[in-house]
C-alpha cells in the first residue's frame, strides 16, 4: 500500500536508466518506490489513493546523497584548541588520539546525534562511519546505531581497532566488532551493517591483524580501513614488514570485495593494481586531505585502473554536496586544468556510492526505480536551465549542490518535512552535547 506520493517534481533518477521525469512523481510504500513517472499518470494509480502527498513544486527529486566514509566520533572537536600538528603523525597525536581518549558512552551518542542530524538537513541518508572511543569501547557501536535507528537513516558502523591502546585495548575492539556484527546480521530494517574497522596498518601488528582477518572471514564481512594516507604508513609498513601497505594488506588477505580502503594516497601503480584486482573499494575524501595536507589521491588512475573509487567526507561534514564540489576543484587544482575530474567526481558520488551502498544493505540504494529503496531527496533547486539526462550530473554539481533540501526521505520514511526534521530534536540534542563538551574537553587537556 503506498504511504508517500511526491508530486510535479523534476525527477531524476540516476542509476541504469538515468531518466529525467519533468512533472514527474513517485510512489512511495514499504520503505520501497512502487512507482515512478509523470505526475498525471502516478498520481491516478489507485494504489496511490490515500497516500500522504508532498508536492515537490518543481524542485528537483532524486536520491539521497551516500557518504562512503565518516567518522561521528569527532563531533565534539568544533572549538576545540589543540596543539598545532606540523605533520600527519601530530595530528593525529595532537587531536585525534586525545579526543577519542577522552570520549564517554555518552559523548559517543551525541557524537552520532548531531552529524547523523546534519546528514537529514543535507540530505545525506546512507553514511558508513567508522568509531573509534578507547576508554568506551563496549557498547558503542550498540549506542550509535540507536542513534542511527531512532533517526531514520542507513548506516554502516565499525569500530576502530588498533594496537595503539595496548593489545587488550584491540582484543576490546575486536569483540565490540564481532558483537555489533551479530546485531546487524540479526537487524530486520535494512538499515543496518557492519564492517570490520581497522585504524590503519601501521597501528595493527601482526597478531592483532590475524585476528582481524579470522574475524572478517568468520563473519563474512569487509575491513573499513584507513590506507596510506600519510607517508608515515608506508615507512612503518615498510621498516617491518619488508612491503608496502597495501602488499601486506594483499598477503594477510584484507583486500576483496567487501573492504573499503580510505584515503590510498601514497600508493605506488602495483598497489593499485592489487586494489584492481582484488575489487577493493577506495574511498577519497578531498576536504580532509586538503586540510592534513597529506597530498591529493591519484584518482583519475585509480578510476582507470577499474577501482571502484567513492566519496566520503571523513568527518569533516556530513553535507556530500560540500565534499564533491571541493573534490572538483581539487582536480582542478592539481592537474593544473579545468577540463579534469568533472566525470569522475560526478560518478564517484552519484555511481560508485551508489553501488558500494547497494552491495553493502543488499538492495538498490542511491537510484530511484521501481522495487529499489526509498530513500528521495527534494532540493531547492528548480532548474532554471534546461534539464536533460544528458546534463543531469551538471544540474546535481552546479545546482542541486548549490540549493537548501527541503524534504528527506529514507526507507519510505519521511525524515524532513519542508525543512523540519522530524525524527531529532535539534535543539535538545545540541544542549545535551553543550552540556557535556566542557568536561569532555577537560579530559582532553588532562591527556
Ligand atoms: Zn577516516
Amino acid at each position: 500500500m503506498a504511504e508517500i506520493l511526491i508530486t510535479h517534481g523534476s525527477v531524476i533518477t540516476l542509476g541504469k536508466d538515468n531518466r529525467v521525469i519533468l512533472d514527474g512523481a513517485v510512489l512511495i510504500g514499504g520503505g520501497k518506490i512502487i512507482a515512478i513517472g509523470k505526475t498525471e499518470d502516478v498520481a491516478k494509480r489507485p494504489d496511490a489513493k490515500g497516500a500522504e502527498v508532498i508536492d515537490a513544486k518543481g524542485r528537483v527529486v532524486m536520491p539521497g546523497f551516500i557518504c562512503a566514509h565518516h567518522h561521528f566520533y569527532s563531533t565534539l572537536c568544533c572549538g576545540l584548541a589543540s596543539k598545532p600538528g606540523s605533520n600527519f603523525v601530530e595530528v593525529l597525536e595532537n587531536l585525534w588520539w586525545k579526543l577519542d581518549r577522552a570520549l564517554s558512552l555518552e559523548d559517543c551518542v551525541v557524537s552520532a546525534q548531531i552529524p547523523i542530524l546534519r546528514a537529514i538537513r543535507c540530505g545525506t541518508t546512507t553514511i558508513f562511519d567508522h568509531h573509534a572511543s578507547p576508554n568506551a569501547i563496549r557498547g558503542s557501536l550498540h549506542a550509535i546505531a540507536d542513534v542511527v535507528r531512532e533517526s531514520g537513516i542507513r548506516a554502516s558502523l565499525c569500530y576502530e581497532i588498533t594496537d595503539r591502546n595496548g593489545l587488550d585495548g584491540a582484543d576490546e575492539g575486536i569483540a565490540e566488532s564481532r558483537d555489533f556484527l551479530a546485531e546487524a546480521k540479526a537487524d530486520t530494517t535494512g538499515r543496518l551493517h557492519g564492517l570490520v574497522g581497522l585504524h590503519a596498518a601501521m597501528t595493527i601488528g601482526k597478531s592483532t591483524m590475524d585476528k582481524c582477518v579470522k574475524l572478517v572471514r568468520d563473519t563474512d564481512s569487509g575491513f573499513h580501513v584507513h590506507v596510506a594516507e600519510g607517508q608515515a604508513d608506508q615507512d612503518d609498513s615498510v621498516s617491518k614488514y619488508g612491503m608496502r601497505v597495501v602488499e601486506r594488506l594483499h598477503e594477510v588477505g584484507a583486500l576483496g570485495k567487501k573492504t573499503m580502503a580510505i584515503h590510498c594516497i601514497h600508493i605506488t601503480d602495483h598497489e593499485m593494481d592489487l586494489l584492481a584486482q582484488t575489487g577493493t573499494t577506495v574511498v577519497h575524501n578531498p576536504q580532509s586531505n586538503m586540510n592534513n595536507a597529506v597530498g591529493a589521491a591519484r584518482i583519475i588512475d585509480m578510476l582507470k585502473k577499474g577501482i571502484r573509487v567513492g566519496l566520503g567526507t571523513d568527518g569533516m561534514t556530513s553535507d556530500m554536496r560540500e565534499e564533491v564540489r571541493n573534490g572538483l576543484w581539487l582536480r582542478h587544482h592539481e592537474h593544473k586544468d579545468p577540463r579534469v575530474g568533472f566525470m569522475e567526481l560526478a560518478t564517484m558520488l552519484l555511481k560508485n556510492n551508489a553501488a558500494i551502498a547497494s552491495d553493502a544493505f543488499g538492495q538498490t540504494i542511491g537510484s530511484l526505480e521501481v522495487g529499489g529503496a526509498a530513500d528521495v531527496i527534494i532540493s531547492d533547486h528548480i532548474p532554471f536551465t534546461p534539464l536533460s539526462s544528458d546534463n543531469a550530473y551538471g544540474q546535481i554539481l552546479f545546482g542541486v549542490t548549490a540549493a537548501p533540501v527541503d524534504t528527506t526521505i529514507a526507507a519510505g520514511k519521511v525524515l524532513m518535512k519542508h525543512k523540519e526534521v522530524l525524527t531529532l530534536d535539534d535543539e535538545k540534542i545540541c544542549a545535551h552535547a553543550a552540556r557535556l563538551a566542557p568536561d569532555t574537553w577537560k579530559r582532553f587537556a588532562a591527556l
